[in-house]
């Protein structure tokens, strides 16, 4: 049980020191490097459940759980034991010559889990590297099959893979503003697919015929025999939980297997539980992907593990028995047995409390609270989502406001003791799977209050 009264022993450095270590000697993912010995992180104490206390003992909602990954909430005693357990019992083995028990099990367990034939658990360290790993599958299989031609990547704009060389080149968020190099022959991006983007008068329908034309277009102009991939997350999450119109999934993986392009479900977000199911691709979108990437909700954030999870019908033609070549591809933290211990337990615990039945029977509040902020606040462009999954996306007078907007809720969501997701003109949500109804409600009349001040302020 954390105690929530940080505690400070007499030679421990004070809060204050410790932040100016952090500014000065750590850099942070997607830190702006305009400024970057200049920001304050939030030092984080201590958690448990949905909440989260910060070096001042401060209590806030984790709105965002964590990143997109607490699904089991904080602080449980029953992670830590069996982390502990397997520490002491083998923390570490090569996965290049070895296995164990909890990497065994839990391949299995994925390949019980997953549609259709994704029978092959391949462990990463996170998602960017099961993204390099599904991607680099696919290189593998088209040199096999004597077509080294057929590589090109289909993505989307707004899309976000991860930050290896590969999986930042496929990745649509942010692109123009990267001073990264990125792997451009090799990579094709499809326009937003944002229904909330379409055309004023043009209907969802329309919006998805086109969206779908996009695809066919690219292939066209492309060439079939050029494309090796189409990487799709069900619902971009990071570029603002953008989920594409009605039927855009099962049509535009119809193309893909149409035309011999491997479809690549990225569910490092949708996956575990996000949605109310282990996978989104086949039980919500009706699709069975020939590569699915999972990481975060695996292991509930508790210890980094990845998996890329390949079909049968890949590997089959990834084989060559008349000139055997190793899948040189792989992690020294690749299936960890203690990273695997904690995503069994994780999965034990989702499967004791039926966190997947809770997530389907509190996601009408979840959703219904967020739709409604649209017809409240005229400074809601869009309120949208799916699941324990959300976004509300702010319009102001002019761009510069705008930008800030997603920030600035930030800042009055916290100083009433909630903590969102801000980008750019959004706030987004993602809060732990064990969030009660009472609690959303609780979270949404923090938010509400937070855009009364910030409607106030940009009015
Ligand atoms: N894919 C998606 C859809 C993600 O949202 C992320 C991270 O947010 C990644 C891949 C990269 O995962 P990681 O940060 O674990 O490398």
């Amino acid at each position: 049980m954390n105690t929530h009264t940080p505690a400070i022993l007499p030679n421990e450095p004070s809060n204050e020191t410790l932040q100016e270590w952090d500014r000065v000697h750590q850099l942070h993912p997607w830190a702006s490097m305009d400024d970057w010995q200049g920001y304050d992180n939030m030092l984080v104490d201590c958690a448990e459940g949905i909440y989260l206390w910060d070096g001042d003992g401060k209590r806030f909602i984790d709105g965002p759980g964590g990143m997109w990954c607490v699904q089991i909430g904080y602080g449980r005693g029953e992670m830590a034991d069996a982390i502990a357990a397997q520490v002491r019992k083998l923390a570490y083995t090569s996965p290049f010559t070895n296995t164990t028990q909890p990497s065994a099990v839990l391949a299995r367990k994925l390949a019980e889990m997953a549609p259709g034939d994704l029978n092959n658990v391949f462990f990463t360290t996170g998602g960017s590297t099961a993204v390099d790993t599904a991607l680099r599958t696919m290189h593998f299989m088209n040199n096999r099959l004597g077509r080294p031609e057929k590589k090109i990547v289909i993505s989307r704009e707004k899309a976000y893979h991860g930050s290896t060389y590969l999986a930042h080149s496929v990745t649509g968020k942010e692109r123009e503003k990267s001073r990264f190099d990125i792997e451009k022959r090799l990579v094709r991006f499809l326009p937003d697919v944002n229904p909330y983007n379409r055309p004023e008068g043009m209907s969802v329908e329309a919006w998805c015929d086109e969206k779908v034309a996009d695809l066919e277009k690219i292939i066209a102009e492309v060439g079939a025999d050029r494309i090796g991939a189409f990487i799709a997350e069900p619902i971009l999450s990071s570029g603002g939980v953008i989920v594409p119109p009605p039927g855009y999934h099962k049509r535009t993986f119809d193309i893909c297997k149409a035309h011999d392009i491997l479809y690549i479900s990225d569910e490092v977000v949708t996956g575990f539980g996000r949605l109310g199911h282990w996978f989104a691709s086949e039980d919500v979108f009706g699709i069975q992907p020939d590569m699915i990437t999972t990481a975060k909700g695996l292991t509930s954030g508790y210890l980094p593990l990845g998996a890329c999870i390949i079909a049968d019908h890949v590997l089959e033609r990834c084989a060559s028995p008349d000139d055997p070549t190793l899948f040189s591809n792989g992690y020294t933290y690749s299936a960890h047995p203690v990273s695997c211990v904690a995503a069994l337990t994780n999965i034990e615990i989702f499967e004791r409390e039926g966190i997947l039945q809770h997530v389907r029977e509190v996601t009408p509040v979840f959703q219904g609270r967020l739709r409604a902020l649209k017809d409240r606040f005229p400074l809601v462009g869009d309120a949208r989502g799916m699941g324990l999954l959300g976004c509300v996306d702010c319009k102001a007078p002019n761009f510069a406001a705008e930008k800030r907007l997603g920030q600035m809720i930030d800042d009055a969501c916290e100083e009433k003791g909630l903590l969102v997701r801000p980008f750019a003109n959004m706030a987004v949500f993602s809060p732990p799977l064990i969030i009660t109804a009472k609690q959303i409600d609780q979270m949404f009349d923090i938010l509400e209050s937070a855009l009364e001040k910030v409607s106030a302020q940009v009015a």
